[in-house]
């Protein structure tokens, strides 16, 4: 019964996401299930978290006045940070004996990935100064795998407002701590990803270093990182990393 009203509320949400050109066709799609999945498996405990996540990562660019970065989310988007919430919904549906553990793991993914939404859009807003992660060298904001005080202070906010919505979803331990230090954990290793693995472009016409591979009509040249592997790559992987860690510590 749960999944069917679910299914209905998170049609709603995605259909006025759409109207309101936060999502694509794709990117509504791709809610839908996940929306599904996190009601279905838990209710609305498990769905606050997730909503807090999806409305103030919609809305904050356009809060701090950035509305050039809203753009319309695609299902890759979507599915970067949603699939591994939506794969704890899952466990703990399907192995209860092991729920609590697979909701500590979904709390956690949850915040890492508000945690680095905060951080970009705050870091991009107010931090100055930005500092790549491993180089520690100043970098302008915005730029892969930057780190600032600013950022940095906004995400562990975020985190911690997904830890304190997920609170009736966790009986035993100090799962409220837990969740918001692994979210904390997430939004760093997205950085250090960010800043390693990630493919880095640069436009022979115009010089400009990017996540683009194409730039002024043309393919620009890779100067690092891996090919193929783009923010969204980064994004998945630092949250089922995230997710992972928290069901391994709970079971
Ligand atoms: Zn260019």
């Amino acid at each position: 019964m749960n999944w069917l009203i679910g299914f209905c509320i998170a049609g709603l949400i995605a259909l006025l996401a759409c109207r309101l050109r936060l999502l694509t066709a794709g990117g509504a799609s791709a809610a839908v299930v996940v929306g599904t999945s996190v009601f279905g498996a838990g209710g609305v405990w498990s769905s606050l978290p997730m909503v807090g996540f999806f409305f103030t990562s919609s809305l904050l660019p356009r809060v701090l006045g950035r509305p050039h970065a809203t753009e319309q989310r695609t299902a890759a988007q979507v599915l970067a940070n949603g699939l591994a919430p939506t794969l704890c919904c899952w466990g703990a549906a399907l192995l209860p004996a092991y729920a609590e553990a697979f909701w500590l793991g979904y709390l956690a993914s949850v915040a890492t990935a508000t945690a680095d939404t905060w951080a970009t859009e705050f870091g991009v807003r107010f931090g100055n100064p930005v500092w790549h992660i491993t180089t520690r060298r100043r970098i302008p904001a915005g730029e892969s795998g930057g780190v600032s005080w600013q950022g940095t202070l906004a995400g562990a906010a975020g985190a911690s407002l997904i830890a304190l919505s997920g609170q009736p979803l966790i009986q035993a331990g100090e799962p409220i701590a837990h969740a918001a230090a692994l979210g904390c954990m997430g939004m760093f290793l997205d950085s250090l990803l960010g800043a390693t693995l990630q493919a880095r472009y640069r436009c022979a016409l115009c010089a400009t270093l990017t996540e683009r591979t194409v730039c002024c009509g043309a393919p620009t040249q890779r100067m690092g990182g891996l090919r193929g592997i783009d923010n969204n790559a980064v994004n998945a992987l630092s949250t089922l990393a995230t997710a992972a860690i928290g069901i391994g510590s709970a079971c």
